[in-house]
């Protein structure tokens, strides 16, 4: 079936010309028609404009042009800018917004050959794991239409669970792209802070914000992250690298490599479900020639509380600009300026972004900086540190990617303390500025559950071949939810 097929089957099947990318736009659009009305996993889908983009690829693959991902459809979650098509960041505030530019990743994609078919659903801003915090209403896990497919990049998630696209994009901030893949039995991945470039991707927080590939499998994510990764002058943290073949790593062996446990992360807190799948994953490794011994990440209890002082200072910040002055919502009718911010914020926001906005103003206010802002930043460093030091132990580091499977719709969007610990054991990688990567491990209660492998900085080539050579032993990441098989 051709809606099933990984990257590499989809780029041989084009270039031998048994299949268009005419019409396997078409394939992909017609099942967003036929899903998407109870999904609601894309907020805008462009028809002409994607059969435009397959019309292009047709015509560089008749020309005998090879690639990777010529003639391949996408997603982008609709954080990231693109010209010409509105982007919204799942908000009132710009739910009019049509940018001027394309973000240098949608650049990148296209200059790969990749056919953009829409815009995916994602939490307001990006500030959320479960999607409910989306100004165009929540996204439905198709595993489970009764429940979340995690957040923030809910949309692209569930998207690639359906499979009503093979690929998508997602921005990673405190867990956002390895939270709703381990929720949707995907995988994704979160680069080395500065490896993707951030231009034209809505900012949230700066200093943690990181976008990186959604897809079934970890192959199908290195060839994504080949076209993504890249140094960018417009983005003044990119990292100028010479550029890598993610791919390049993928079939070498796993014996010898060491993988590191941190105690913190299989301590009470965690479903026996969740439990159960990562023990038995950890088993088929230890099958395949691993070694796994316990280390320590003694600060990472740490990691909630210090992103939720870093992300909201940063948010406050960065969502300054939506005044209404210049492009987004502007309120109706107004007294003076200072009336028209008030009135735009206030209508233009959701719960969230305000809670957050709140939060952030108030770390940052003097008298309260060194008492907050200032100690995060300390407790991040002592995160970091943990990593490095635990690094001189073992290759790369594993657990689950969450605690529990996908939750219930209102189950813990009543409680923002509740709903911020289901990044409990990602949140700690974005502080770091590390790789994190999430692949299906297995079943609890019918759901999902992701494993989560953490590498040093720059370990993404290794880190796809952990994860390929776990997935060449099992078919967790090629189960599909039988609605939408
Ligand atoms: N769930 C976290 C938050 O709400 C992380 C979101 C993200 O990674 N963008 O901030």
């Amino acid at each position: 079936m051709i809606h099933t097929a990984s990257l590499k089957t989809l780029a041989a099947q084009l270039a031998q010309k048994k299949i268009s990318s005419v019409e396997l736009a078409t394939l992909f659009l017609d099942r967003i028609e036929r899903y998407n009305p109870t999904l609601n996993a894309f907020i805008t889908v462009d028809r002409d404009k994607a059969l435009a983009a397959a019309r292009q690829a047709d015509a560089q693959l008749g020309a005998g042009e090879t690639a990777p991902l010529l003639g391949i459809p996408l997603a982008h979650k609709d954080i990231f800018c693109t010209r010409g098509l509105r982007t919204t960041c799942g908000s009132k505030m710009l739910a009019n917004f049509v940018a001027p530019y394309d973000a240098h990743v949608v650049e990148r994609l296209r200059e790969a050959g990749m056919v953009m078919l829409g815009k995916c659903n994602m939490d307001e801003f990006a500030m959320g794991s479960s999607n409910e915090t989306s100004y165009f209403g929540p996204v439905k896990n198709p595993w489970d239409l009764t429940r979340v497919p995690g957040g923030s990049s809910g949309g692209s998630a569930a998207a690639i669970a359906a499979r009503l696209v093979p690929a998508a994009t997602g921005t990673d901030t405190g867990g956002s792209i390895r939270q709703p893949a381990a929720l949707c039995g995907l995988t994704g991945l979160k680069p080395t802070y500065g490896v993707v470039s951030r231009y034209g991707m809505i900012a949230f927080a700066s200093s943690l914000d990181q976008g990186g590939p959604m897809a079934a499998s970890a192959e199908d994510c290195a060839l994504l992250l080949n076209a993504m990764a890249g140094f960018d002058a417009r983005d003044s943290t990119s990292l100028e690298r010479a550029p890598e073949d993610y791919t390049r790593e993928l079939e070498r062996p796993l014996d010898g490599l060491k993988i590191g446990l941190p105690k913190e992360f299989f301590g009470a807190g965690m479903d026996d479900g969740v439990r159960a799948a990562v023990e038995e994953a950890l088993a088929e490794y230890r099958r395949l020639g691993a070694e796994t011994i316990e280390v320590s990440l003694p600060n990472s209890g740490l990691s909630v509380p210090a992103y939720y002082v870093l992300a909201p200072a940063e948010a406050s910040s960065n969502l300054a600009r939506y005044d209404g002055v210049r492009y987004g919502h502007r309120a109706a009718e107004y007294r003076d300026l200072i009336d028209m911010y008030e009135k735009t914020r206030a209508e233009g926001f959701g719960a969230e972004v305000k809670r957050r906005i709140l939060i952030g103003t108030y770390v940052l206010s003097h008298g309260y900086y060194d008492a907050y802002y200032l100690k995060a930043q300390q407790v991040r460093r002592l995160i970091a540190a943990d990593f490095a030091e635990a690094f001189k132990q073992c290759d790369v580091l594993m657990g689950p990617t969450t605690p529990s499977a996908a939750f219930r719709f209102g189950e813990k969007s009543a409680d923002p303390v509740a709903m911020y610990l289901s990044d409990i054991y990602t949140i700690a990688v974005n502080l770091a500025g590390l790789p994190g990567l999430s692949i299906p491990c297995g079943f609890a209660g019918g759901l999902p559950v992701g494993l989560q492998i953490i590498g040093p900085w720059f370990a993404e080539a290794r880190m796809l071949n952990v994860a390929h050579r776990y997935q060449q032993a099992t078919d967790w990441h090629r189960r599909l939810p039988e609605e939408f098989a």
